[in-house]
């Protein structure tokens, strides 16, 4: 499963991989099931359809690791933006970012200094952000930038821990002291096993023992899975301890077991989509082949074709 997932990650860095997929109607197919479109007014539409089912959504502009500041000011512009137009639509303004599009890799002042005015525009809408977590080298980083915005702003800003790192417990534990929104997921990066649980049994028992934590003590947590067997973990502890289903959320990417979504929406369960869309789909294209066998094999075909 971790070779499998290795594997597609490491074939799809590769600039001719790229060329054949942003080239090819049939992997374009594919793209159009898991990224929404490429501009926000597709997003918009996007989110007003899951809306008219009973669900909630986060919107995240595609793209990471910019190399120039300009880049990461324009992805601060256009952040707030999306903000606005959630708000005016009638949406509860909710969105993903990722510290690397907004300069990062730059230095961690600069992606400090970007969440900033992102943070304002989510106060002035009653909105949120949530800074997605990225690739163990910005762990660390990501968290000590989240700690301080979350001072300035507690209600309009949370953040993702993975249940495949070691050090997820820790984290989990500082952001319930924090008061902070947590999102558990299990973690979609190629990580070395110093950091990250090399089995998917142990990262789904750390999935398990975390998820407890957070519907104990934690503020709202959001489980963002697609896995049945976790879904009904969180569903029978929540039961057994008398937590309301308003209490937390389920999270679900766009395009993944939409089904299930729509079913724990119908039941009663908050549900939350993750609606990705922009350019820039390619990186997050390659995570969600990666994630599973049937879409990497259908995807080799596609290059085998060719
Ligand atoms: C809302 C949301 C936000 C996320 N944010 C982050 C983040 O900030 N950082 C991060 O590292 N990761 C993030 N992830 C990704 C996460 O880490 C996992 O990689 C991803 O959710 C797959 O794990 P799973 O828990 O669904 O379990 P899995 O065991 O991977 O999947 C369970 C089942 O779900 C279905 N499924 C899962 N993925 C796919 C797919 N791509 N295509 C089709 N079917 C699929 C399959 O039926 C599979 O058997 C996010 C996930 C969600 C849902």
């Amino acid at each position: 499963m971790n070779l499998m997932r290795r594997s597609v990650l490491a074939i799809a860095d590769n600039g001719r991989v790229e060329r054949v997929f942003r080239g090819s109607r049939l992997a374009r197919g594919l793209v159009n099931r898991f990224v929404a479109g490429e501009t926000l007014d597709q997003a918009l539409g996007a989110a007003a359809r899951l809306h008219t089912s009973g669900m909630t959504t986060t919107l995240d502009l595609l793209g990471e690791n910019v190399a120039t500041v300009d880049a990461s000011r324009a992805a601060v512009a256009s952040y707030v933006a999306i903000l606005q137009r959630m708000r005016e639509a009638g949406l509860e303004p909710n969105i993903s970012v990722k510290l690397t599009m907004l300069g990062l890799d730059l230095g961690d002042t600069l992606a400090r200094d970007n969440v900033g005015p992102i943070l304002e525009a989510a106060n002035a809408v009653d909105g949120f952000v949530r800074i997605d977590m990225e690739g163990s080298d910005y762990t660390a980083r990501t968290m000590d930038i989240f700690t301080s915005v979350h001072n300035r702003f507690p209600n309009n800003v949370g953040i993702v821990v993975q249940s495949y790192l070691r050090r997820a417990e820790d984290d989990v534990r500082h952001a319930i002291a924090q008061g902070a929104r947590v999102r558990l997921v299990k973690g979609a990066y190629a990580e070395p096993e110093t950091v990250a649980y090399p089995t998917r049994g142990e990262i789904d028992e750390s999935f398990v023992a975390l998820l407890e934590l957070l519907l104990d003590g934690g503020h709202y947590p959001a489980i963002a899975t697609h896995d049945p067997a976790l879904i009904r973990a969180t569903q029978g502890y929540a039961l057994r301890m008398g937590i309301p289903p308003d209490r937390y959320e389920f999270q679900m990417l766009y395009g993944v077991r939409r089904e299930e979504q729509s079913r724990l929406a119908t039941e009663g369960y908050r549900m939350r989509v993750y609606v990705p869309f922009g350019t820039e789909w390619y990186p997050y294209f390659t995570r969600r082949i990666a994630e599973r066998p049937a879409n990497a094999l259908f995807v080799l075909r596609q290059l085998f074709d060719r």
